[in-house]
């Protein structure tokens, strides 16, 4: 069966203290042995990711964290892990125990109101422990909580219940990626560049996700790859309303499209979908201040692997490297690596991240902001580099932002 991709999922982290039942909650919540469990602290190492279909929320993927308070070497390396979950998430499971409520707590607490991230606790165990200083202090802080047993299989639908009570509302109104651009009856033109980099069998995830918003908005896609551009927009009897083309064939593609069609990429409508498009073309502007001795990072948010001339190790770098001077350096992250520290950079170059969800690419997008490191993405500094920033913004003059879920 084919799932609805990571980055269109309510993220729901589960943290807590280790041995209160992290793992026995998400197995009781989803029905499924998804995490190991044992009475032995620290169990969960990295976190744990499972899917599902939650009704009436839909898609959601919960993410079982280690407990932040883990020991050793091994275990700060896990406090970090577990501490990257807040980055995205976007409802939180504070998992404790009827009797256990202090410091580690209002930690995790704080943690999450700084983020504004809605949160649940859970009281677990609660027929070992019905009572506890915990329920007195919830009340009183009027904390939303629910008691159950996860071994017992105790409270179950009440906390699933709680889940769908303090779910964003926002979340029920998520926007669609080409909102404002795309409506009913409108034909657009996607260009798709079937070359060796081009996944066997299949097109690519954000190709796919724009195609889903096409037919979703009862509105016509052609398909094309981009020798068939000029012959495509010949056969066609209706205007077009706007062409989206893979960045990399920019060059060619914005040659061979006439004016009157308005023309963008693929990640540069990811660039307003997941991220910021303001902020994040106010940083493919800072790409004329670059100096020959600066140090670039790119991010790349799948860890696909990189056929020849990649478009993040190769192309970006060698197209900078043109403008700017052979001494520009490069260094990649990829998946869910990125630095804490961003001294080291003058630019932060990003992909469209389709596989993120929209919190953690804006969180990424503070990160840089709070280190005063601009940051940009793949389509923008291809625009910026080929001199044709303006026409592939144009198709965003009205809605350069999508006004929905932070
Ligand atoms: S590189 Fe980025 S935009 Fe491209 S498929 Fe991977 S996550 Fe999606």
């Amino acid at each position: 069966m084919q799932k609805a991709p990571k980055g269109l999922r309510l993220h729901i982290g589960i943290f807590g203290r280790r041995n209160v039942g992290k793992s026995s909650v998400l197995n009781a919540i989803t029905g499924q042995d998804a995490a190991i469990v044992s009475d032995i602290p620290g169990t969960t190492t990295d976190p744990v990711e499972k899917p599902m279909e939650f009704l009436p929320l839909g898609p959601v993927l919960f993410v079982d964290t280690a407990g932040l308070d883990d020991i050793g070497t091994l275990g700060e390396l896990r406090k970090r892990k577990s501490v990257k979950v807040f980055d995205r998430t976007e409802l939180a499971l504070l998992v404790t125990e009827a009797n256990i409520w202090g410091e580690y707590e209002e930690m995790l607490l704080t943690k999450t109101k700084e983020r504004r991230i809605p949160t649940l606790v859970i009281l677990n165990k609660i027929d070992l422990n019905g009572s506890g200083a915990a329920r007195t202090l919830l009340d009183k802080k009027n904390i939303p909580y629910v008691c159950m047993s996860a071994t017992k299989r105790i409270g179950v639908p009440e906390v699933k219940q709680a889940i769908i009570q303090i779910v964003p509302d926002d979340w029920y109104k998520q926007c669609g990626i080409l909102d404002g651009m795309v409506s009913a009856g409108d034909t657009v033109i996607l260009v798709v560049p079937i070359d060796k980099e081009a996944p066997k069998g299949r097109i690519i995830l954000p190709q796919v996700q724009v195609l889903r918003d096409i037919l979703d908005k009862q509105a016509n896609a052609l398909v094309i790859n981009e020798r068939g551009i000029k012959q495509a927009i010949k056969n066609l009897k209706i205007r077009p309303r706007v062409l989206i083309t893979d960045s990399q064939v920019f060059r060619q593609v914005s040659e061979e499209t006439p004016d009157y069609i308005p023309m963008t990429s693929f990640s540069i409508v990811f660039a307003r979908y997941k991220g910021d498009l303001s902020t994040l073309t106010a940083g493919a502007k800072r790409i004329n201040a670059l100096k020959e001795t600066d140090r670039v990072l790119i991010c790349e948010a799948c860890t696909h692997h990189p056929i020849g001339d990649d478009i993040g190790r190769d192309k970006i770098p060698r197209w900078l490297r043109d403008k700017i001077g052979d001494g520009l350096k490069f260094d990649i992250v990829a998946g869910r690596d990125f630095p804490d520290d961003l001294s080291p950079y003058s630019l932060v170059i990003h992909c469209g991240a389709c596989v993120f969800n929209r919190r953690e690419m804006l969180t990424r997008i503070c990160h840089c902001a709070e280190q005063n490191v601009p940051i940009t993405n793949y389509g923008l500094v291809i625009a910026y580099v080929h001199g044709i920033l303006d026409r592939v913004l144009a198709p965003f003059q009205h809605n350069a932002s999508l006004q929905w879920y932070r």
